[in-house]
């Protein structure tokens, strides 16, 4: 027997929210609402490329990180655009983005190098990136004109194809203000250039009238953790935008017994009991990917029951106070997160992290059941 923990990916939870986000942009604009790239990097933020690819299969493009996964986009059937957002690494990459039709950013000098040094015809789709004040990838707004002008030349030898432009957004989800001044820095860097552009994130995306009032030829945005139901936002619930969480960690209690006041449990005996109590363990630990830094309280749902995590959290297991669930008994389900549960964002801000690191964090180890 396998042991009782398993993570439930929801593809229809994830095309749900897709829709949902597409439904908000298509509201929004004014004239065509903009394409929507689904980001699955990291493995489709922890859901698996081949759930994410059933749940977006509506999606206008695909984005993520690496080559590997955008070659598994290919073979699992996508048809669709398919864009790694920090380009390639290697020359050797090149044949791989021809042979499979994969578009890049061009980030850096060195890319440009590479392109320039094997001039073949190639017809890369690619987004020349513009660092502006993120300061993690791009050319300085000084540098981005001369670079882009490089993608043109390399446009009209037949070495790239659709030549764009984009940026990515730090604090789109808690300052307007520099969100803004990343817009304008944008809007200046790119005046009077054509073809297509990509700024927003899915707190961009998610913003009302953000995307609307960036004009494109085309638009692209690049939502990520809210198309697996999680708020980029701390202070919004993703439930608040309709959205619906895609993934569920859940498990079911091995042990159950009563602890005297007094006593504690756990390594480190961090948790003392203020009173007789039941306590449950649950076949969860941080070698699932639970984070072994939450703190008693972190909320949990034992038998439908919402209770909390006492004590420190261990390699497999976690236990949690069953006072508020006095008949669970070993078997009882419980759901760490998603559907059922607490969300994912409520978890991971008892620990001080985000969604993004928990839904990303599940190992191999915890089977996967794809619905
Ligand atoms: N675009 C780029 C370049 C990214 O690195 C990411 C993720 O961090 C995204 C889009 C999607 O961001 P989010 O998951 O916040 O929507």
């Amino acid at each position: 027997m396998p042991r009782p923990i398993l993570a439930t990916i929801d593809t229809e939870a994830l095309s749900h929210n897709l829709s949902t986000v597409a439904g908000r942009l298509r509201r929004d604009a004014s004239g065509a609402a903009p394409f929507i790239w689904a980001v699955i990097k990291a493995r489709g933020y922890g859901h698996g490329i081949e759930a994410a690819l059933a749940g977006f299969a509506e999606a206008d493009g695909l984005a993520m990180l690496d080559l590997e996964e955008a070659v598994r986009c290919r073979e699992l059937g996508w048809t669709g655009p398919l864009l790694l957002l920090e380009g390639f690494f290697e020359p050797a990459d090149l044949d791989t983005l021809v042979h499979y039709r994969i578009g890049a950013a061009l980030h850096c000098a060195e890319q440009f190098d590479m392109l320039e040094s094997s001039p073949v015809a190639r017809q890369i789709d690619a987004f020349v990136k513009l660092n502006t004040g993120m300061h993690r990838l791009g050319f300085q707004p000084d540098e981005f004109r001369a670079a882009h002008a490089r993608a043109l030349a390399l446009q009209a030898d037949g070495v790239l194809g659709q030549v764009g432009a984009m940026t990515h957004f730090a604090r789109a989800d808690d300052d307007p203000a520099v969100t803004r001044a990343q817009i304008d820095c944008f809007l200046r860097a790119t005046e009077g250039l054509s073809g297509p552009v990509s700024l927003c994130n899915s707190a961009a995306t998610l913003t009302p009238g953000l995307a609307a009032g960036i004009a494109g030829d085309p638009q692209w945005v690049r939502p990520g953790i809210c198309l697996y139901g999680s708020s980029p936002f701390a202070d919004q619930p993703a439930d608040a935008f309709g959205l619906r969480p895609a993934m569920t960690l859940s498990a079911r209690l091995i042990g159950a017994h009563r602890v005297p006041a007094g006593e504690s449990v756990g390594y480190g005996h961090t948790f003392r009991a203020p009173r007789d109590m039941r306590v449950g363990i649950v076949a969860c630990g941080y070698a699932d990917g639970y984070p072994r830094h939450a703190p008693t309280g972190t909320p949990i749902v034992v038998d439908g029951v919402r209770t909390r995590l006492v004590g420190r959290v261990s390699m497999d297991m976690l236990a949690v106070d069953l006072d508020p669930v006095p008949e669970a008994a070993v078997g009882a389900p419980v759901v760490l997160w998603g559907q059922g549960g607490p969300s994912v964002d409520e978890v991971a801000a008892a620990c001080g992290t985000i969604g993004y690191e928990l839904l990303t964090a599940v190992t191999p180890r915890v089977p996967r059941r794809v619905l």
